[in-house]
This record gives C-alpha cells, sequence and structure tokens, in this order.
C-alpha cells in the first residue's frame, strides 16, 4: 500500500526528535563526568599527601633529573597550597613511618632529586603532648618533603617535674641539632600547631620569620602587631646575633615577646607570610600542669636590652639525660633546672 504524503513527514519529524534527544543525553553525560572528575581533583589538593614524589614515581616531575648536584629550583614544584586540617582522625606513626618511606632514622630527609636551598632543624619543645606530637608528624612531615627542604625533627623533651622553660629548650635544641648535622635554619615550632598551606615554606629569609601569623585561635589574625609566639625560623646567623632566646622565662608567656624585643635591638625585623598563606591550626588542649601563666614576665619584658646579652646562648647550662632515635623524630631528653638552681 502506498504511504501517504503526511505520514513519511510524521516519520522524519520522529527520527529528529529521537536524535535531538540522544544528542542531549550525550551532552549531559559528558558533563557529569567532567564535573566529578573535576571535584575528585580538587579534594585531593586540599588533602594532605603522602611523601613528596620521588623518581620511582613516573608521574612526580624530575627538574633536576640529569644533574642531580643542581639546587632545588624555588619554589619546588612538588607545592599544593591550602591544605585540610583536621584532628579527629587517629594516628597511627608506625603507618606515617610507612607512608613516609624516605624520611630517615632520627625523622631526617633530604631530597633525592636536588640539592636543597637550605638545611633545616625543626625544634619543639615538648613535655607530655604524645597525642600532639602525632598530628605534628603526620602533617608535617609531607610538607616539608614537598618543599624540598634537607631536614631533621627534633622533640626537646623537658625532664623532670620543674616549671615548663619553652625558651630554654629551644636553645638546646639550637645547640643539639648542630652537634648533629651543619644545619644553616632553625624552624622553632609548638607541638599543637599546623600550617595549613603548604607555600608557607619552613625555611630562614634575610630577616627573622615569624611563619604562624594567621592562627585560628586568634580569629586567622595576628593578635599583635609584635607578636612572635608560636612558629618562627632564625638562620644560625640570625640566632647568634641575639645570643639566642632567653633561659629565665619559666611558665607560660612572655619569652616569645622577649625574642621579639632581641631582633628589633638587634636591628633586625619581623618577615613574614601574607595571612592567607600562614593560616595555621591549633590542636585545643586545656593548660598544661606546671605551665602556669609566668607573673614575671611583664617586668622582664621590659628589661630585655639590658639582659639579653647576658641571658642565652652564652650562659646556657643543661644535661642531656637521653637521647631517643625514632623513625619519625629524634627525641632529646634533657634536665634544665628549676627557676632557683
Ligand atoms: C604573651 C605571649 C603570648 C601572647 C599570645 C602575650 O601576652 O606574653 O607569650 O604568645 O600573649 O597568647
Amino acid at each position: 500500500m502506498k504511504e501517504l504524503p503526511g505520514a513519511s513527514l510524521q516519520k522524519a519529524c520522529r527520527l529528529l526528535v529521537i536524535f535531538c534527544v540522544l544528542h542531549l543525553l550525550a551532552v549531559v553525560l559528558y558533563c557529569l563526568a567532567g564535573s566529578t572528575l573535576s571535584f575528585q581533583w580538587s579534594l585531593e589538593a586540599a588533602a594532605p599527601r603522602g611523601p613528596a614524589p620521588s623518581r620511582k614515581d613516573p608521574a612526580a616531575p624530575a627538574p633536576n633529573a640529569s644533574k642531580p648536584d643542581a639546587s632545588c629550583p624555588e619554589p619546588s614544584p612538588h607545592l599544593v597550597g591550602p591544605l585540610r586540617v583536621e584532628f579527629s582522625l587517629t594516628v597511627d606513626l608506625k603507618k606515617v613511618a610507612e607512608d613516609n618511606p624516605e624520611v630517615r632514622e632520627g625523622g631526617r630527609y633530604a631530597p633525592k632529586e636536588c640539592r636543597a636551598l637550605q638545611k633545616v632543624a625543626l625544634i619543639i619543645p615538648f613535655r607530655n603532648r604524645d597525642e600532639h606530637l602525632k598530628y605534628w608528624l603526620y602533617y608535617l612531615h609531607p610538607i616539608l618533603q614537598r618543599q624540598q627542604l634537607d631536614y631533621g625533627i627534633y622533640v626537646i623533651n623537658q625532664g623532670g617535674e620543674a616549671t615548663f622553660n619553652r625558651a630554654k629548650l629551644l636553645n638546646i635544641g639550637f645547640t643539639e641539632a648542630l652537634k648533629e648535622y651543619d644545619y644553616d635554619c632553625f624552624v622553632f615550632s609548638d607541638v599543637d600547631l599546623i600550617p595549613m598551606d603548604d607555600r608557607n615554606i619552613y625555611k630562614c629569609y634575610s630577616q627573622p620569620r615569624h611563619l604562624s601569623v594567621s592562627m585560628d585561635k586568634f580569629g586567622f589574625r595576628l593578635p599583635y602587631n609584635q607578636y612572635f609566639g608560636g612558629v618562627s625560623a632564625l638562620s644560625k646567623e640570625q640566632f647568634q646575633k641575639i645570643n639566642g632566646f632567653p633561659n629565665n622565662y619559666w611558665g607560660w608567656g612572655g619569652e616569645d615577646d622577649d625574642i621579639y624585643n632581641r631582633i628589633v635591638f638587634k636591628g633586625m625585623r619581623i618577615s613574614r607570610p601574607d595571612a592567607a598563606i600562614g593560616k595555621c591550626r591549633m590542636i585545643r588542649h586545656s593548660r598544661d600542669n606546671k605551665n602556669e601563666p609566668n607573673p614575671q614576665r611583664f617586668n622582664k619584658i621590659a628589661h630585655t636590652r639590658e639582659t639579653m646579652n647576658s641571658d642565652g646562648l652564652n650562659t646556657l647550662k643543661y644535661t642531656v639525660e637521653r637521647t631517643e632515635k625514632f623513625p619519625l623524630y629524634t627525641k632529646i631528653t634533657v634536665d634544665i633546672g628549676s627557676p632557683k638552681s
């Protein structure tokens, strides 16, 4: 039977509609696949990573593959920017060590693909904060490797029951780290502070550097302009120029203000990253025993100019009780005396 002209037109229209629907479906599927990929990418960029890619990793950039003696590039090509930092996960240090296979005993690392620009000792004043230390190691080892630093981690543990003395422990860290390796830069970090951006490079600059400039505890801003607490970096020369840190601030507070004064009185100034790159997170905790606010701190800060040359590296006295080499850090337990001794 012969088809009517209207019927073939209807058939053509139906085919066109089916084609359009298929086309639309294809476009929708394509878009969905694209957004999933970019979502995955942004999550990966935010999450903490494992160690800096080594040359065993085929995807890793090897900037100086042909010249392993060449200096590492600046900035490091491994940096990823903002990081997600949280403290609800459980950290297993054995697993952290497995995830960072290039970290050597005692918490030492140097990039294989190039010569690090600086040799950095990271000094952590410590007492009874093992849970915080786990987070610090979990987050910092991958960051420091991505920053391509030649580094070592030194946890300076105050033995005994005397009042805590942060600055003296930092002086000891400086002295003990130098006995082990020719470090040229010292980063002094509280154990509960984690950077939220790996572009905040834990290295030294031409002026003493304040690194923890934008802490969640202070609403991501400096509590005051002279604030130098939390995490700071001084080159060996800068540290020696100010006679190190004070030894006689027992208890909480003031020692960082004294260090700020020392820097300024020696004609230097503080350098800082910008507030976005300098963001960091603090692990919430209650005040430690034997670290009450030091009531003498205001009086002491007022006299830094007179005291700084006779209290510091040149008067540092302590005894090393124990040095322990763990896979991810070196722990040095010290007897630092007490306020009266
Ligand atoms: C203390 C510092 C402390 C700062 C922020 C000051 O009053 O002297 O040691 O870092 O407050 O908490």
